[in-house]
């Protein structure tokens, strides 16, 4: 058997030379792709010695709909390709969340996530739009010189620590209406967001701690 090259792969590499989930073709078959990579994902998290999905590099041809699915660890997709829509509405991340460089070819979606650890989208590109409306950051949430060439949409997200967007770039509408930030947040210069206090019309506190207990009730049941 030949084995992919790709650090810290291994998996049976295909023709192309490398695995299902590293070979790049976008015409490589979605439904063999979602079942491998489903496989694989339910492997890593049951093993104890692994501390975080591996999932680094990946090209997934199709779209991914996680709809309020539990990340139990942390999980890496550093330099992911999604070539197709990415949904991980209402999704929990309980340890970190690496998508450093990951690229999101089409609508990615994390429309009321929670990270529970830290996220990491830095130089990551949304082709699409990017939905982040009511997701829960509880750690860092690092979009350090992340590029948005399509809707950047944070609306009523809440940041519990660090929110670094210091050069990113917004190419298509941003909205940042009642976001709360609770630790430093760092945009590029010209654009500061509204932001949520407890003062304002929102109780940011009290939507911020109800989503992440009603989060890690999900996770726990
Ligand atoms: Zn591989």
């Amino acid at each position: 058997m030949m084995k992919c090259p790709r650090d810290g792969c291994g998996r049976e590499a295909g023709d192309s030379g490398l695995c299902l989930l590293h070979d790049p073709s976008p015409a490589k078959d979605a439904a063999s792709f979602q079942e491998t990579l489903e496989r694989e994902m339910a492997r890593q998290e049951a093993d104890p010695a692994v501390a975080a999905v591996d999932l680094r590099g990946m090209v997934a041809p199709g779209p991914l709909v996680w709809y309020r699915r539990v990340f139990p660890k942390a999980v890496d997709w550093g330099g992911a390709r999604f070539l197709g829509e990415a949904h991980f509405f209402g999704a929990v991340f309980a340890q970190e969340a690496r998508f450093a460089g990951a690229v999101f070819q089409a609508e990615a979606s994390f429309w009321d996530a929670a990270f529970c650890g830290e996220a990491d989208f830095s130089g990551a590109v949304f082709h699409g739009e990017a939905g982040f409306q009511i997701a829960a950051f509880q750690g860092e949430a690092d979009f350090q010189g992340a590029e948005f060439r399509g809707p950047a949409r944070f609306g009523e997200a809440s940041f519990g620590g660090r929110a670094d967007f210091a050069q990113a770039a917004f190419r298509g509408p941003v909205d940042f209406e009642g976001v709360a930030f609770q630790g430093e947040a760092r945009f590029p210069p010209g654009l500061a967001p509204p932001v949520a206090t407890s003062g304002g019309g929102r109780p940011a506190q009290a939507g911020w701690r109800g989503r992440l207990a009603a989060a890690w009730r999900r996770l726990r049941g």
